[in-house]
């Protein structure tokens, strides 16, 4: 699978599992967790988890579904900003570690913004790494002006990455936070980037796909992915669309596809304010 190169060097592959609302009820955590495996094998190495999802019922799937596999994966978990204190990141991301069932997260994000100073958050993020429980930190929720405000904060300059919204149908990062990022080595992970499913019945988007002989997710997908510097996470707990999610790593959208794309779902003209979910 296609990757993209960190700042620290670390290579992640553009494709990776996004896990919100998994971990909510036991009978559908054996599905999760094969859905999870399902897409290890095909290429998507990277896990987004949360202590946030299910209250840490997701980290606990995520934790069963790398069981024997570890190595070969790139953990992504977060911490809520509320506990985003010096001493609270830190035993937060111990509470993670054991619902994980490993000793590191490869990436530590600070899912929003929130009373803590950055200063502090970054402090605690350093001191994880360098104890070797985090491999890098990031933020998520961040728009352009949480960006500079990062990295004028000491230690602000170790961001690796931004986790925010973005799919075909909310373009607004296109504008200024997605460039800004790009320039400084930023990796932008889109979440949500099939619209939580609501772009998928896009006539434009199925024209797309029916072209292509793939799925109109791949579609979504691979729009995202057009951009150097971007990841995408991508939820699915069912095996059939795992797999043709996997299906965008390949793809490449042409002119015409896109410029049908710019019709129905049309690039930022000017400054977005940065939507969330
Ligand atoms: P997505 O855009 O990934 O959409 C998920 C929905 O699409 C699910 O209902 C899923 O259903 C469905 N789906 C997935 N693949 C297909 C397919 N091939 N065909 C048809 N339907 C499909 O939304 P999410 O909001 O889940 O975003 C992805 C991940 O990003 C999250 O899981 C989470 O890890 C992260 N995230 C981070 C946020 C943040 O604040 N940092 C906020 C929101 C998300 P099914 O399971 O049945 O396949």
């Amino acid at each position: 699978m296609r990757k993209v190169r960190l700042s620290n060097s670390v290579e992640v592959p553009v494709l990776g599992l996004g896990t919100w609302y998994m971990g909510e009820s036991r009978q559908s955590r054996a599905t999760e967790v094969q859905a999870l495996r399902t897409g290890l094998d095909l290429g998507m190495t990277l896990i987004d988890t949360a202590e946030m999802y299910a209250e840490g019922g997701a980290e606990e799937v995520v934790g069963e579904a790398m069981q024997g596999r570890r190595d070969a994966i790139y953990l992504v978990s977060k911490v809520y900003p509320h506990n985003a204190s010096l001493k609270g990141t830190v035993a937060a991301c111990d509470r993670s570690l054991k619902r994980l069932k490993t000793d590191r997260i490869d990436l530590y994000l600070l899912h929003w913004r929130g009373s803590h100073p950055l200063a502090e958050t970054i402090e605690a993020f350093e001191g994880l790494k360098a104890a070797g429980k985090i491999g890098a930190w990031g933020v998520s929720n961040f728009d352009r002006g949480d960006m500079q405000q990062l990295a004028r904060a000491p230690g602000g300059a170790n961001c690796v990455s931004n986790q925010v919204l973005y799919h075909v149908d909310e373009r607004g990062i296109e504008w200024d936070l997605l460039p800004y990022c790009q320039k400084a080595g930023i990796m932008v992970m889109a979440y949500s980037p099939l619209g939580q499913a609501a772009v998928l019945g896009d006539a434009t988007i199925s024209q797309i796909a029916r072209k292509h002989g793939v799925t109109a997710a791949a579609v979504a997908l691979a729009f995202v992915l057009r951009q150097p510097g971007v990841v995408a996470i991508p939820k699915s707990a069912r095996d059939a669309h795992v797999t043709a999610n996997a299906r965008a790593a390949d793809l490449m959208l042409d002119a015409e596809d896109l410029a049908l794309l710019d019709a129905v779902f049309p690039a930022p003209k000017g400054p977005t304010p940065l939507a969330m979910l």
